[in-house]
């Protein structure tokens, strides 16, 4: 009883509704921006549910808009809500929101890819990283061309344990087009199995929680919406660098209809292609034959070891791009000069081992 009065005494006193507010700040959505906005607060209070119990928490939400998950997140009881918003003509609606829960909502104009979540909240919401998650949550209804290279972005951080993750296992609640939110949570085998899904699942356990239809944003996208959470593995599944495990799952996933080992062999100069990529398969004991999309995540966790092992006995081999060889090339018949003049510093023709 005395818990549940005090969360009600965390409630928002009455507000203008979204809808009004939307109106009195004259926030027309912005097609170059991909602005859809959520006005219906049950919608709202449920993606927000998602993210578990906020009572008391940190959160950071991206992209508040005109404030309808902001609410939503302050009705659920978080006492520090850090809003990261890059459209000022949101600002002053955000404003009266802050006034309607004083000390609780902070607002930083800025852009979420480069706003440094790291210096957002105090050292003490941090946790080891073997521990539970801190109570900490980003929560986030973004366009869809910045949720994207957003959450690449935050899975390198989550590898390295920086940014959002310097406070340990911080916990995502973000929206992606339906398509993409299919792609993160795509199991082994599945048509939507995908470089994004081995990314994610290597380093987080990824949640599908519902599909929002795209008749409930204003104005409607034309594709629907999934939620989608994400928990960082105490353990990723993979031990290797992420630029590493990035450069093996971009290669792999290439020729996402053929063999494994055609995308792989493009991970080695043309001069040691066959016998490089053979010694890659034999180390990490994988089926040349499988298509990528049959590839489970510890089948990934065994070529990103056999492929660090291989750059670590060949030097200059982790930084060769296939795309750059055939650029290469072509500047070499154009120039006609020989490759090699080129391509120094690169493992040559293998002798028979
Ligand atoms: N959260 C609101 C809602 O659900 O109604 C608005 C969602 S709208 C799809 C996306 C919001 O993200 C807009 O307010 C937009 O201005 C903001 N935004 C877009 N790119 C951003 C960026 N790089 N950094 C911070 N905010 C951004």
């Amino acid at each position: 009883m005395a818990a549940s009065g005090k969360l009600a005494s965390l409630r928002l006193p009455p507000l203008p509704t979204v809808s009004e507010l939307i109106k009195l700040y004259n926030l027309r959505a912005e097609k170059h921006l991909s602005q859809n906005f959520l006005l219906d607060l049950r919608l709202t209070d449920k993606i927000v549910r998602q993210a578990g119990s906020l009572k008391g928490a940190h959160v950071c939400e991206v992209g508040p808009g005109p404030g309808g998950i902001t609410r939503s997140i302050l009705n659920a009881g978080a006492a520090d809500l850090l809003v990261v918003e890059k459209d000022t003509r949101f600002l002053p609606g955000l404003k009266l929101l802050s006034e309607a829960a004083p000390g609780r909502l902070r607002m930083v104009h800025g852009d979420i890819l480069t706003y440094r979540m790291d210096r957002g909240f105090p050292g003490n919401v941090s946790k080891s990283w073997q521990d539970d998650p801190p109570n900490l949550h980003i929560i986030g209804n973004l366009p869809f061309n910045v949720a994207t290279p957003l959450i690449i972005k935050w899975l390198e951080h989550m590898a390295n344990r920086t940014g959002p993750f310097a406070y340990g296992r911080t916990r995502l609640t973000l929206t992606f087009q339906k398509e993409v939110a299919e792609r993160l949570t795509a199991s082994t085998g599945s048509r939507q199995r995908s470089r994004l899904s081995i990314m994610a699942q290597y380093l987080c356990s990824v949640r599908s929680c519902f599909t929002i239809p795209g008749r409930a944003f204003v104005p409607k996208p034309e594709v629907d919406v999934g939620v989608v959470q994400f928990t960082p593995l105490v353990q990723p599944q993979v031990q290797q660098p992420f630029k590493l495990v990035e450069r093996v799952v971009r290669n792999v996933f290439q020729f996402r209809r053929k063999y494994c080992h055609k995308g792989i062999e493009k991970l080695f100069p043309e001069a040691c292609r066959p016998e490089l990529t053979e010694e890659m398969m034999r180390r990490a004991d994988v089926e040349p034959t499988l298509r990528p999309t049959e590839l489970t995540i510890p089948h990934f966790r065994a070529l990103a070891d056999a492929y660090a092992y291989l750059c670590a006995r060949e030097p200059g081999l982790l930084n060769y791009e296939f795309r750059e060889e055939l650029r290469l090339q072509h500047l070499a018949r154009t120039r006609n000069t020989p490759v090699d003049a080129f391509t120094d510093g690169l493992p040559g023709p293998r002798q028979s081992r």
